[in-house]
């Protein structure tokens, strides 16, 4: 195992030739290869528990909170009323915990590839898949695009909460799946779906906001930081059904102890809003006319 000498963890991929983020081992919890991908879970030194999906780092303990908060809070907090949310991927099941946070969510159906990284997320992450048990949360296991192809029913929001475009997820990153997402949401519906890193994947992305644009009326792209992340940071793909959703403004606001009993540690209406300013480099690669 390459990625794993002398009690450290290398991150190598070719999606970012040439760097690699390195997590200090103190244990190997779980390690295998399901039917699907390579699933390891170590306890870091410094980071918790982290669960590693074909050699690439989903989360950590420690800065987990980062993305799965502004994963679910950008779209959430961008619609007027969500009752009935998708999540597609998501095996950790941290977003899922994020969306129970608000209380107008009737529903949250999953469907993840993978039974094993659910299984491992349940005893070696429990913070995060404890959501799993709530009474709201339907679970399937199975490729999310065809369960977009053969499902009937219709979302408020729709999460793509994907590991990278290489193996199983690489259908998640094109856009056959955006249309069946589009056609899978209520009217002022919207999706947010993993956006990657715009210092690495540019060009990807550039691609995604194209064919969004050709999609949905109303699309934009934001980000955050994460230590654990290639590059420090991720980004999320915004797409809105009504032109007249607007994703750099949250439509509804709370007050500061609404937002402190939800427990929030990155999210809030200042970095919601902060998310979609981007470097000139990305501003002007993204721009649109
Ligand atoms: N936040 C993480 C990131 O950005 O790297 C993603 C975390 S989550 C664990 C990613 C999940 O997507 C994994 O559990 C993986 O099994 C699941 N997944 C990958 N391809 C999938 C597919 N085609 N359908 C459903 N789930 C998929």
């Amino acid at each position: 195992m390459d990625e794993l000498k002398l009690n450290w963890f290398s991150e190598l991929n070719p999606l970012w030739a040439g760097q690699c983020m390195s997590l200090s081992v103190e244990e190997v919890l779980f390690h295998e290869r399901s039917k699907y991908q390579d699933v390891l879970v170590f306890k870091s030194k410094t980071y918790g528990n982290v669960l590693v999906l074909d050699g690439v780092i989903q989360c950590t303990e420690r800065d987990e909170f980062s993305y799965q908060e502004m994963a679910a809070h950008l779209p959430l907090f961008s619609h007027p009323n969500p009752q009935n949310v998708l999540v597609i991927g998501g095996g950790d099941g941290g977003v899922i915990r994020e969306i129970l946070k608000h209380p107008s969510v009737e529903s949250v159906t999953q469907c993840e590839i993978d039974q094993v990284v659910i299984d491992v997320c349940r005893k070696f992450l429990p913070s995060m898949s404890k959501s799993m048990d709530d009474s709201r949360v339907t679970q399937y296991i199975g490729d999310g695009l065809a369960f977009m192809r053969d499902n009937r029913a219709k979302y408020d929001v729709i999460i793509t909460d994907s590991s990278d475009p290489q193996g199983p997820a690489e259908c998640l990153f094109e856009k056959p799946y955006y249309e069946l997402m589009r056609s899978a949401l209520k009217d002022g519906g919207i999706i947010c779906a993993q956006g990657e890193c715009m210092w690495l994947h540019l060009k990807l992305i550039c691609k995604m906001k194209e064919f969004c644009e050709s999609l949905f009326p109303s699309v934009s792209y934001g980000y955050c930081t994460i230590p654990t992340y290639p590059s420090g940071q991720i980004g999320f793909m915004l797409c809105g059904l009504s032109k007249d959703t607007n994703f750099k403004e949250p439509c509804r606001v709370l007050s500061e102890s609404e937002y402190a009993s939800m427990g929030l540690k990155y999210y809030n209406p200042e970095i919601h809003k902060a998310a979609f300013v981007l470097p000139q480099f990305a501003k002007l690669a993204l721009q649109t006319n």
